[in-house]
């Protein structure tokens, strides 16, 4: 994708970069002064941050892991094997950069209610799937002072454990309110049950010793391919409701790249269908090419919609089909409860005739 003008994005400026494994960073941001309520954020959230690299657009996004009384803005971010901003992220990001980002977004998560009853939340992560859990847990055990959390954590080896001393602090700060048990799939444990990968079966036996299931309210889950659904099966096996199980995804399921570009297509033909695509209440008429999806017709209309990951595992390209109906080729971040309201992924959505009415305004 081409860089074009976006007013969708704030400089934000790099004011700490915490080293927290060989392969992870912790950095904190801090918004401009006139964009700081832009900034705020519900616990699970994520930031797109934009990088233009020999002329291309890069949009990549990162979940918040400060708890919301940290009074700091900071995101983990863990080198992925040939990944493009990871990489450089890790290796060249210092205080003082500045990192454009769009403000906080996501459905993933949870804000903690003082008033609410005391409940038990239970988060399980892999790897960098901890940076919105640790957001959770961090704000849930400060606002709501009687609730508990309870934490399964996989990682290779120790060494690969992000937030280990935010994790160590949080227990020491909050002992019989948070419980924090490692997985470790590459490096041998005293116990049998704390070595291997977090898989359904773990799950299943570690899960009852710690709380039993009946007792948990949500469940937040979060890490690469397959532990959405290890960890969905587990749960469910232990009678948790689907209602309660909450997945964020940060690659599609499967493990395949998400598709960083547009495709291209023959924009020479005759149109295959039109979209009226509504945004910051401007309404236009655009011609689809055959194949194309909503967002990627909008953008090479020149139009300013909102994207990121382009593999329908965040949210930041949503918007309601008011008229018309479209095809979602994959769909890892919506709700039942958004689908049937009629709001779409719309790098995912083709239309199903030759015309469609998409409203990115729609709240
Ligand atoms: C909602 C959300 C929240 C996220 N939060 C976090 C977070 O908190 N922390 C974190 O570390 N990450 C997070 N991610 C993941 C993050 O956004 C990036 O996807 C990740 O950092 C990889 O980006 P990259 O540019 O480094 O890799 P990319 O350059 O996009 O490549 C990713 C991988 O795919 C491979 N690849 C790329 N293109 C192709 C291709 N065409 N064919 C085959 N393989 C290819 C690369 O070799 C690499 O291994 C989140 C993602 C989402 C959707």
């Amino acid at each position: 994708m081409n860089a074009v003008t976006s007013t969708r994005f704030h400089p934000l400026r790099v004011t700490r970069v915490d080293r927290e494994t060989a392969d992870a960073i912790a950095v904190t941001l801090q918004p401009p002064p006139q964009a700081a309520e832009l900034f705020r954020f519900t616990p699970g959230q994520y930031l797109t941050f934009r990088r233009v690299v020999d002329g291309e657009e890069q949009r990549r996004s990162y979940s918040i892991c400060a708890g919301l009384d940290e009074g700091a803005l900071r995101v983990g971010i863990k080198r992925v094997e040939g990944g493009s901003f990871s990489a450089w992220a890790v290796d060249h990001l210092k205080p003082g950069d500045v990192l454009e980002a769009m403000p906080p977004d996501g459905h993933f998560g949870l804000m903690p209610d003082p008033a609410a009853p005391p409940r038990t939340i239970l988060g399980i992560a892999c790897g960098s799937g901890i940076t919105p859990v640790l957001s959770i847990a961090a704000s849930l055990l400060s606002r709501e002072k009687r609730s508990r959390f309870v934490l399964l954590y996989g990682n290779r080896t120790a060494g690969d454990i992000m937030f280990r001393t935010a994790l160590e602090e949080l227990k020491d700060r909050h002992l019989d309110r948070f419980a924090v048990v490692h997985v470790l799939s590459r490096e041998k444990h005293e116990l049998d049950t704390l070595h291997g990968r977090l898989d359904a079966a773990r799950i299943a036996a570690l899960l009852p010793g710690l709380v039993p299931p009946g007792e948990i309210a949500e469940a937040f889950l979060c890490g690469p391919t397959g532990l959405a659904e290890a960890a969905t099966e587990a749960l469910a096996a232990l009678g948790i409701p689907a209602r309660h199980i909450h997945v964020e995804r940060f690659t599609p399921a499967g493990g395949a790249a998400p598709p960083r570009r547009a495709p291209v297509v023959a924009t020479d033909a005759p149109p295959a269908a039109t979209a009226e695509i509504t945004l910051d209440g401007v309404t236009r008429r655009v011609p689809m090419a055959e194949g194309e999806t909503v967002l990627d017709a909008g953008l090479r209309a020149g139009m300013d919609l909102p994207w990121s990951c382009r593999g329908g595992m965040c949210c930041t390209c949503r918007a309601k089909v008011t008229e018309g109906a479209v095809e979602m080729a994959q769909n890892y971040s919506l709700q039942p409860w958004e689908l049937e309201a009629g709001y779409v992924l719309t790098c995912q959505s083709r239309p199903k005739g030759d015309h469609v009415t998409v409203d990115y305004d729609a709240a």
